[in-house]
C-alpha cells in the first residue's frame, strides 16, 4: 500500500491571552490509499487541530505552525499557495464536520449545495453537475433524491443532514475524506448507518477516510488502523486489532478499561482514567501521561520516550518497552509510580 498522506513532526501553537497553547507537539502519521485511519483521544488531545491544519482552516490570527510538513502525493500543503490548496481541497481533500446544521448554507437548497463544487472543481453545467448531484443523494441513500434536491437543510433530520454533507465531501470524488467526529451529534441507530455509509463509500470509490472519533466503540467498527493521541502527542499507533488487543502504552490501557465488554456475561466495573490531562501551556518535560500514569518512572518526568517499535505497525511512546526498563509489573512491585 502507498501513502497517501504523511504528517511529519508537525507542531502547531496558539497564542492566547494567557500564553502560548502547545496544542500539537511533533505529531508524525500516515495514512495509505484506500484505508480508514481513525485518530482517537479525548478533548483538546489536538486531534481536530491536526486535521484543521491538514485542511488549512486554523485561524491565522492566533495559530502558527511551529514546524513540520504535510506531505500530499509529494507535495507539502504547508508551502501550497491558497489557490492551490483552495484548488486540492473540495476536489482530492474533502471533510465532514461534526455539526452538519453549522456546516450548511441554511438558505440554499441541498441540490444546490452538493452541485456547486461539481460546478467549481469539475467544470460541470448546472444540467451535468445536477444529475451527477442527484446520483449523490442517491449514493447517501437519501429517499426521493428529485425532491430532496430541491429542500433545504432545516427540512432534514439530523442523520439525513450529515448524509448530505457526505454528499458534498464526496460528490467530486475525493481521494482523502477528514471526518471530524462525524456521527457524535447522532443517535446510535443513526450513527450505525452512517459509518456503514462511509466504510461503503470507501469500499466503492476507494476513498481514504481519516476519522477524528474520541468513541472507540466507532474506532472498532470503522478502522483498520489507529493513532492514539494525548496532551498533543501521538502515544500509539497500530492496526485496530493491535491497539485493542495488545496495546502498549498506559494510556491505551486506561483508554481499554473504560470501555465496557458487550460480550462479557460478567458484571464488570468500568475504571475510568484518574486526573486530568496536563495543562498544554506548559506540558511535561517528558512524557505527557506522567500525572496520570501508575506506572510512572524516574526516567517519565525529565525525558519524552521515543516512538519504540513492538511489531510491524505498531508503536508506542512509553519508557516501558524500552529493553532496560523494569516490566509495568516490577514497577508495580517496586511500589508503583513515583507520582501516586
Ligand atoms: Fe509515560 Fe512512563 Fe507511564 Fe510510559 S510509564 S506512559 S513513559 S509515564
Amino acid at each position: 500500500m502507498s501513502k497517501l498522506l504523511e504528517v511529519k513532526n508537525l507542531k502547531v501553537n496558539f497564542s492566547t491571552y494567557g500564553g502560548e497553547v502547545k496544542a500539537v507537539r511533533d505529531v508524525s502519521f500516515h495514512i495509505n490509499e484506500s484505508e480508514i485511519l481513525a485518530i482517537v483521544g479525548e478533548s483538546g488531545s489536538g486531534k481536530s487541530v491536526t486535521v484543521q491544519t491538514i485542511m488549512g482552516l486554523l485561524p491565522k490570527k492566533v495559530s502558527k505552525i511551529k514546524s513540520g510538513t504535510i506531505h500530499y502525493k509529494g507535495k507539502d500543503l504547508l508551502k501550497l499557495k491558497r489557490s492551490e490548496l483552495r484548488k486540492l481541497k473540495g476536489s482530492k481533500i474533502s471533510m465532514v464536520f461534526q455539526d452538519p446544521m453549522t456546516s450548511l448554507n441554511p438558505t440554499m437548497r441541498i441540490g444546490t449545495q452538493i452541485a456547486e463544487g461539481l460546478i467549481i472543481h469539475h467544470n460541470l453545467s448546472k444540467r451535468e453537475a445536477k444529475i451527477q448531484a442527484l446520483e449523490m443523494i442517491k449514493l447517501v441513500g437519501i429517499p426521493n433524491p428529485e425532491q430532496r434536491y430541491n429542500q433545504y437543510p432545516h427540512e432534514f433530520s439530523g442523520g439525513m443532514r450529515q448524509r448530505v454533507m457526505i454528499a458534498i465531501a464526496l460528490a467530486c470524488k475525493p481521494e482523502l475524506l477528514i471526518a471530524d467526529e462525524p456521527t457524535t451529534a447522532l443517535d446510535v441507530t443513526i450513527q450505525a448507518q452512517v459509518l456503514n455509509l462511509m466504510i461503503d463509500l470507501k469500499d466503492k470509490m476507494n476513498t481514504s477516510i481519516i476519522l477524528i472519533t474520541h468513541d472507540l466503540g466507532v474506532v472498532a467498527e470503522t478502522a483498520e488502523r489507529v493513532a492514539v493521541m494525548y496532551a498533543g502527542v501521538i502515544v500509539e499507533t497500530g492496526t485496530v486489532n493491535q491497539i485493542f488487543k495488545e496495546p502498549k502504552h498506559p494510556y491505551t490501557w486506561g483508554l481499554m478499561e473504560s470501555i465496557p465488554d458487550m460480550y462479557s456475561d460478567q458484571k464488570e466495573r468500568l475504571i475510568p482514567i484518574e486526573g486530568s490531562p496536563p495543562d498544554l501551556f506548559a506540558p511535561p518535560k517528558g512524557c505527557p501521561f506522567v500525572m496520570r500514569c501508575k506506572y510512572a518512572m524516574e526516567i517519565c518526568e525529565s525525558k519524552m520516550p521515543g516512538d519504540y517499535e513492538i511489531s510491524p505497525n505498531h508503536t508506542a511512546k512509553c519508557w516501558l518497552n524500552d529493553e532496560q526498563s523494569p516490566s509495568a509489573e516490577e514497577v508495580i512491585a517496586l511500589g508503583g509510580a513515583m507520582y501516586e
